[in-house]
């Protein structure tokens, strides 16, 4: 684990949780201002960012799994990427009231709205210093915005993913409701699968062991703690080698 050492270019994945009231569904006006803040503190240290949005705040595809719903599950995989276009709409709006500078680009093709998504360009638009938002996770049903953050961390080449959460990093249980999990400091791609710890869906995981990408889990409701993360500075749980 390096520490103080400024990444070049990172994905931070946001979760669609991380735009709502705590416990709340939709898009808060608020919290979303509280997030910009935090990636516009961030994006003046000169970190390279692209931002993967999920979507759970409005829907998530695995909602409708099993039998008894009217809305087939790969249906709603799909109501659940174009979820992840709304937030980033929305996000987009926020990060350039604050004067920054930005794209959406979507693998969900969604033209009117969004760029599609090419390598080359969205690497561009980070080199011109632009804040990238890529929405409609891989543009594929049954996997989640986690597996798209590996995998667009591994196209663009970032230094590493920065999943940020309402807790601290990832606990050995839900410290939500066990007062007495314990939070990692640091663990391995193998850890996480073997312990089965939840940090991140397991194509994810199994996408960042192989290619040895390294993955921050920290407190985005810690003000200042994306500037931290982009810095190097110790927040949370590294996982890596
Ligand atoms: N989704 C999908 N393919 C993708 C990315 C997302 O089908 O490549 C769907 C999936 O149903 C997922 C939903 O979009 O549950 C919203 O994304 P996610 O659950 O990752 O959002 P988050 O938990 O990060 O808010």
């Amino acid at each position: 684990r390096s520490s103080d050492l400024q990444y070049r270019r990172v994905i931070l994945k946001l979760s669609g949780e991380s735009l709502a009231e705590s416990g709340k569904r939709g898009i808060s006006d608020t919290e979303m201002g509280v997030i910009a803040r935090q990636i516009k503190q961030a994006h003046e240290s000169g970190c390279q960012i692209a931002i993967v949005n999920g979507g759970g705040n409005i829907l998530r595809g695995a909602q409708f799994s099993g039998a008894n719903h009217s809305v087939q599950e790969a249906t709603a995989h799909y109501m659940g990427m174009l979820a992840t276009v709304i937030n980033s709409l929305a996000l987009q709006d926020a990060l350039e009231h604050i004067g920054l500078s930005t794209r959406v680009m979507s693998a969900l093709p969604v033209d009117k709205v969004a760029e599609k998504f090419i390598r080359r360009r969205a690497i561009r638009h980070l080199e011109k210093g632009r804040i990238v938002i890529l929405s409609g996770g891989i543009g594929s049903p049954f996997v989640t915005t986690d597996t798209a953050a590996a995998q667009r961390a591994l196209e663009v080449d970032a230094d590493v993913i920065l999943k940020a959460t309402r807790v601290d990093g990832v606990y050995s249980d839900d410290p939500e409701t066990n007062p007495h999990a314990v939070l990692y400091d640091q663990l391995s791609y193998q850890d996480v699968m073997s312990k089965k710890l939840r940090v991140m869906d397991a194509t994810a995981i199994a996408l960042c062991s192989e290619h040895r990408k390294p993955i921050l889990v920290f407190n985005f409701k810690r003000d200042g703690n994306i500037a931290k993360a982009v810095r190097g500075e110790t927040v949370g749980t590294w996982i890596g080698d």
